[in-house]
């Protein structure tokens, strides 16, 4: 039987790579084999994809210029993510519609730098992503939120970081003339 491909391989395509200078080939959580970037016809837009497909099924994100997404994940890896992010968003209020976008990003600023400070992990914006996680991180995410909650997690973050609240009095730049 025929096997219909949803995309093909970037080779196929040399112009396309140019597109991708964060294009590079990852190993395989799978199977270990090696997964390169590939375009989607289906979303249109690139991601990686395992070399020894069909056989092989994972997949990874990338970003638009083709960089991948954090770390690739086997099956079972990714389902701790899922669990951790399902342990965590909700305490920065990621599917509250009502939330207004500025207080929700306040709130998830104030959320990952408590978690990694929980997590003991020194630089939030470069390690401190579920996406970068092992299962046991991940295990260690959930066992960390099982008891928090938004407040305290905010008192947290205001007793730590203090100067915030003060730069945000300050008056607005049209003020000074
Ligand atoms: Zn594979």
């Amino acid at each position: 039987m025929m096997q219909t491909l949803e995309y093909a391989p970037l080779t196929q395509q040399p112009t396309m790579v140019n597109q991708y200078p964060g294009s590079m080939v990852l190993d395989c959580p799978e199977c270990g084999g090696q997964m390169v970037l590939r375009m989607s016809y289906k979303f249109n837009k690139p991601f990686y994809g395992c070399l020894n497909f069909p056989h092989c099924r994972c997949t990874h994100g990338a970003h638009p210029d083709g960089r991948p997404l954090g770390k690739p994940a086997d099956t079972a890896t990714k389902r701790w993510r899922i669990m951790a992010h399902a342990a965590l968003d909700p305490l920065w209020g990621r599917n509250d519609a009502g939330l207004h976008k500025q207080i929700q990003n306040r709130y998830r600023r104030a959320v990952y730098a408590w978690l990694a400070a929980q997590l003991g992990i020194a630089n939030v914006g470069e390690h401190c992503h579920i996406g970068l996680f092992d299962a046991e991180r991940c295990q260690q995410v959930i066992e960390t939120c099982k008891n928090a909650t938004r407040q305290q997690i905010l008192n947290w973050h205001a007793e730590r970081f203090p100067q915030t609240k003060q730069r945000n009095r300050r008056p607005p730049r049209y003020a000074h003339y």
